[in-house]
């Protein structure tokens, strides 16, 4: 089955990974901007990392017959520093006519901090005034309910922007309903310890079916898994669920939240061969 891995940071993974996600049917990824491991020193750092993910990035998954999209901010990790975080927030618009680009993300808060909630709102603005797609990333563990209830406060209170232009990303057991009671795309992130596991998603998927849902890897630099969609496949197969539910979460999904980027195009090339 053809899919698509709605969040992962390939920058991080080998071209090796791009072969084995291509041989597992991946024909599309979508790449947020994160934290490199360490803190950026300027803008520039910046700069040159929204090229790597909006010029080398597109040509080595092309390499493997996947489709390359991008999100672009400064991650919440980084926020602490208000300054620099301005700087980027409003150099980000050189790239948002590149195509590519997807919108403003992977934004959010990481401890829940004044600072980390001022940077979340100011790109909140910056998308409102670009008309630009949101990916927010909520916080790990212990931080997440209240993190997610911050972060939903916030969009609502935005006048401008609409929930369906919006997906809560890492969502788990105790947050899912939330954020789509309020409207939002969800993205369940499948790791191999923390978040959820396939078959805590295949259980959410029971729970609360299969509108505005969406699985990805939130594959790195640390340990995760690039296959990971691909697992959720076989485990809600080995459940028996019907393909089309399957499909929906892990291809017609992303592409319906996508499809609401005025630049996004995939034209999906290899259906042909691998239908049915
Ligand atoms: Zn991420």
């Amino acid at each position: 089955m053809n899919y698509i891995d709605p969040h992962i940071h390939m920058v991080s993974r080998t071209t090796d990974d791009y072969k084995r996600m291509a041989l597992a049917g991946c024909v599309l990824v979508s790449e947020p901007a994160f934290w490199a491991g360490f803190d950026r020193s300027g803008v520039e750092g910046f700069r040159d990392y929204f090229r790597q993910l909006t010029e080398f990035e597109k040509g080595r998954a092309g390499q493997y017959g996947i489709a390359h999209q991008t999100w672009l901010c400064i991650n919440a990790k980084e926020a602490e520093n208000v300054e620099l975080s301005r700087e980027v927030i409003a150099m980000i618009p050189e790239f948002l006519d590149r195509p590519g680009v997807l919108g403003i993300g992977e934004i959010g808060l990481n401890k829940n901090t004044r600072n980390e909630a001022t940077v979340f709102q100011e790109h909140l603005e910056l998308a409102a005034r670009t008309d630009e797609l949101i990916l927010v990333h909520t916080p790990h563990l212990a931080d997440k309910y209240q993190g997610t209830r911050m972060i939903l406060d916030m969009i609502r209170a935005h006048p401008r922007i609409k929930p369906e232009r919006v997906c809560i990303d890492h969502v788990e057991e105790h947050t899912i309903r939330l954020a789509l009671d309020a409207g939002h795309w969800v993205g369940m992130t499948l790791y191999p310890i923390t978040k959820c596991s396939p078959q805590r998603a295949s259980d959410m998927i029971e729970m609360y079916g299969t509108e505005r849902i969406l699985a990805n890897s939130a594959g790195d630099w640390g340990h995760s898994d690039p296959l990971a969609v691909p697992e959720l496949i076989f485990e809600m197969r080995s459940r028996g669920h019907a393909e089309a539910d399957i499909r929906k979460v892990v291809y017609e999904n992303p592409l319906a939240f996508f499809s609401g980027c005025r630049r996004f195009r995939f034209t999906p090339r290899d259906l042909v061969v691998s239908a049915g």
